[in-house]
């Protein structure tokens, strides 16, 4: 099979066509044919050598396909049937997973493109605990960017317990995670305000939902314009996509009992918490990772039922997953960029 292998940790000319084996599946797994596979944040991390990715890793984890063979102990009900994946297979057995907190299982075989190969490639493996069935009026772009573009935005507003007329902030909202965020919480009935780096993404924000946009704002304008918008004392949410370079600006954001979910972490670095304002304002911190099946399953249904589009900017052919990295890297996508074998 066709595969995009790193080749070390860099440019995007790290990224490399390559040939191997078709994988085979265990008794437990399934055997998909990748049909897209989104271009994530992530994944520009890993290439730069920021993550555990190195010479070899397949990335890619926001994967749709077919399901095209079984293992032994499968029942054959999901052969032939068109899946969007979770990004991580988990265990099914661990104190997490009977938990049903999938999302923190480290037993299992991972996450793809960090502990498994990802969907940079024409076959993945899975499982059926990590696999959602996708209705034919869902296609395999869209499906593709389910799970993370959507489900980590609707998990992130889940977490802060979003409901009609909260005011929401919501940085780093031109990314592929942010537009998705911005209509999840337009279609929830709160009062969106999105924040870009980009004046060029200022109409399609607005176009999802966001009843305000405000680029590169200080901290001074986001609060003028919550206040505007009916928060008198600040913003109820603040989905934070981008971490540092914005995280003051959402926090400050805030009223009382604010609540900020840190979901994005684009620069990793440390965060500068102001523990006064934090405590007078009886805010709340929540961190949020990726869907699990039951956010993924529900992005299906809001996508199938119009509530919400998946906004995939541009495909890419598979060998060219290097120039679909450099557009994104230039922030010249407006949603997620997506690769077709
Ligand atoms: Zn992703
Ligand atoms: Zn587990």
């Amino acid at each position: 099979m066709r595969c995009i292998a790193l080749d070390g940790t860099g440019a995007p000319d790290v990224l490399v066509p390559g040939v191997r084996p078709v994988p085979q599946p265990g008794p437990g797994d399934l055997l998909i044919r990748v049909r897209a596979c989104g271009v994530c944040g992530h994944d520009l991390l890993a290439r730069r050598g920021r993550l555990s990715a190195g010479r070899g890793t397949v990335l890619g984890h926001e994967i749709a396909g077919e399901v095209v063979g079984v293992g032994v102990e499968v029942t054959d009900d999901l052969l032939h049937r068109r899946v969007a994946l979770v990004q991580r297979i988990p265990c099914g057995h661990c104190p997490e997973c009977a938990a049903g907190l999938t999302t923190l299982c480290r037993e299992g075989p991972g996450f793809y493109g960090d502990d498994i190969p990802g969907g940079y490639s024409e076959y993945v493996l899975a499982t059926p605990a990590n696999v959602v069935p996708v209705p034919d009026s869902v296609p395999d772009v869209a499906a593709a960017i389910l799970s993370c573009a959507v489900g980590t935005g609707l998990r992130a507003l889940r977490r802060a317990g979003t409901r009609a007329g909260d005011l929401v902030v919501v940085t780093g909202a031109g990314g592929g995670v942010g537009v998705h965020a911005v209509q999840l919480a337009h279609h929830f009935g709160a009062t969106v305000v999105a924040l870009t780096g980009s004046p060029a993404k200022e109409k399609a924000l607005l176009d999802l939902g966001a009843d305000a946009v405000l680029v590169s704002p200080d901290v001074r304008a986001v609060r003028d314009c919550v206040r505007d918008l009916g928060g008198r004392r600040g913003a109820d949410v603040a989905i934070e996509l981008t971490g540092g370079p914005t995280f003051p600006l959402a926090l400050r954001a805030l009223g009382p009992r604010g609540q900020l979910v840190l979901v994005g972490n684009t620069e990793p670095a440390t965060l500068p918490l102001e523990p006064g304002l934090s405590i007078l304002k009886e805010l709340t911190i929540h961190g949020s990772a990726h869907a699990d099946t039951t956010d993924l399953a529900a992005a299906v249904e809001l996508v199938a039922s119009g509530a919400v589009t998946p906004v995939a900017a541009q495909t890419w052919p598979l060998d060219e997953a290097a120039r679909a990295h450099e557009a994104v890297e230039r922030r010249k996508v407006t949603g997620r960029a997506v690769l077709v074998p």
